[in-house]
């Protein structure tokens, strides 16, 4: 072994909570794309990951794995039985910046979570992921993040479409894997015991200032606002904002059937099981209040009062503070995107108006928000009163920093590159992580992925996390 220590400091800590598992060893692993500037960040040197036992440590052929368990609301509903169906946690590190981070890996074979699943995960969506999560980090977004994404060697069922999809392998780097749906099933299962304990490994973890429950509970919340607020403003559409998808570190994570804003809508669904819009682009915030709602429930025996009552109006006086933490977030990253320089109401209402311009053009959000941070207006022209109350808030002042990228992971273009690699051509796929892991820095031959983007109102993502 070289590079940092593997330890398994959650199986310890809180034996419960998982089931000792080892990754299925797939036939012929190959490595599609590696992470190297990731890899050195956590002290792994990439020529070592490439060789015999590096691939043992990405293949998951290693002592110690687990299967952790978790519950969930999955759209809506109750769902007691989740967990690392098709994944195992390979254990944590400590990178060479100090901060302790856990190795996942996503594909390795059915486990006793499976549930009906076959434990596979195909390329395409693998790929996916990759390139979400290093587009949102290299945005500033807090984000689990791909060390590689492996093929298997093995053909795997197709879900959708005709063709076998090759299958593939994610190790996954996060700040844990700690989720709202783990306190669930903790509280769900265990009993108030186990879910203390959890609570005090999850402040150690990811919020060593939060006091007790209901302090995890503030800061959980507080994270969540400041990440969707950034989703919304990157035009991010999570697609699958279930308990067991909501990590407690504040990172987002799970990016099955996600998407990115081509025209600017408010009510942009694009994951085809996500049939009644529930996870649409305008939702999310609320959606993430829903999720912590279903946290301060799962905590509720743990908070030390006097009744249950008592319990119930402490926790629900944490959760009133969300809307204020969401909208200060937003508000702050609003205006550095629109470019202006105002109170936050008025950026707030500033924002709202562009926003309803913009969907009524059905312009393109991102290149409409970039030309606005660097101060040109032309896409306010067809209201010349809102470009007039721009210009007052401080638009077009220059000097400002542009926060909104060049580059993003545009639908059709993903789509297509995730095709390619498909059929064996791995070239697009890295060019696009090429382009959305510097993405303020426009670079000549990747104008097709400067948009507007073609992916609009069809345009369907399929989930397969
Ligand atoms: P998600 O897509 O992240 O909402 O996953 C929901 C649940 O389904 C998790 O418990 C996953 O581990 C499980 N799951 C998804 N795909 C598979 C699969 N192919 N085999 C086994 N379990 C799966
Ligand atoms: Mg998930």
């Amino acid at each position: 072994m070289s590079g940092p220590a593997l330890h398994q400091s959650y199986a310890e800590a809180l034996p419960d909570l998982s089931v000792p598992w080892r990754a299925e060893a797939p036939p012929d692993p190959a490595v599609a794309w590696l992470n190297e500037d990731l890899a050195r960040e956590l002290g792994h040197d990439p020529a070592w990951l490439r060789g015999a036992e590096g691939m043992a440590l990405l293949t998951g052929q290693i002592e110690g794995t687990t299967a952790q368990a978790y519950a969930g609301h999955q759209f809506g509903s109750a769902n007691p039985q989740l967990g690392d169906g098709r994944a195992v946690l390979l254990g944590d590190l400590v990178d060479t910046r100090g901060r302790r981070r856990d190795l996942h890996l996503k594909g390795a074979g059915r486990t006793p979570f499976a549930r009906g699943g076959d434990g596979r995960a195909p390329l395409g969506p693998m790929l996916r992921e990759a390139v979400i999560g290093e587009w949102l980090h290299a945005c500033g977004v807090p984000t689990t993040r791909a060390l590689a994404v492996l093929t298997t060697g093995e053909p795997i069922a197709p879900r959708q479409g005709t063709a076998p999809e090759p299958g593939a392998l994610l190790v996954r780097v996060a700040a844990s894997h700690l989720r709202v749906g783990t306190v669930q099933y903790a509280a769900w299962h265990l009993g108030p015991e186990v879910t203390g304990e959890l609570v005090e490994h999850a402040i150690t973890r990811h919020h060593p200032s939060a006091d007790g429950p209901l302090g995890l509970l503030e800061a959980v919340a507080r994270s969540q606002a400041e990440l969707v607020a950034q989703w919304m403003l990157l035009g991010f559409v999570h697609g699958v904002m279930n308990t067991d998808n909501m990590a407690l570190s504040g990172e987002g994570i799970d990016y099955g059937p996600c998407a990115v804003l081509d025209e600017h809508r408010r009510g942009a669904v694009f994951s085809s099981i996500d049939r009644g819009g529930r996870y649409a682009y305008g939702n999310q915030p609320g959606i993430a209040l829903w999720n912590l709602s279903r946290f301060a429930e799962a905590l509720l025996p743990v908070v030390d009062a006097r009744t249950p009552d008592d319990a119930v109006s402490q926790a629900t006086a944490v959760l009133e503070g969300y809307e204020g933490w969401y909208r200060d977030a937003y508000a702050l990253r609003l205006g550095r995107a629109l470019g202006v320089d105002a109170a936050p109401e008025e950026v707030l209402a500033l924002g709202e108006e562009v926003f309803a311009l913009l969907e009524r053009l059905r312009r393109d959000h991102t290149r409409s928000l970039r030309s606005l941070g660097a101060g040109d207006a032309a896409v306010l022209a067809e209201d010349p009163a809102l470009a007039a109350r721009w210009r007052a808030s401080g638009g077009g002042a220059g000097g400002r920093e542009i926060v909104t990228p060049v580059y993003v992971p545009r639908n059709i273009a993903l789509e297509e590159s995730l095709r390619a690699a498909h059929r064996g051509d791995l070239a697009p796929v890295h060019e696009m992580l090429d382009a959305v892991r510097s993405p303020f820095t426009v670079r000549e031959g990747l104008e097709h992925l400067e948009g507007p983007g073609e992916g609009t109102e069809g345009f369907t993502t399929f989930c397969g996390t």
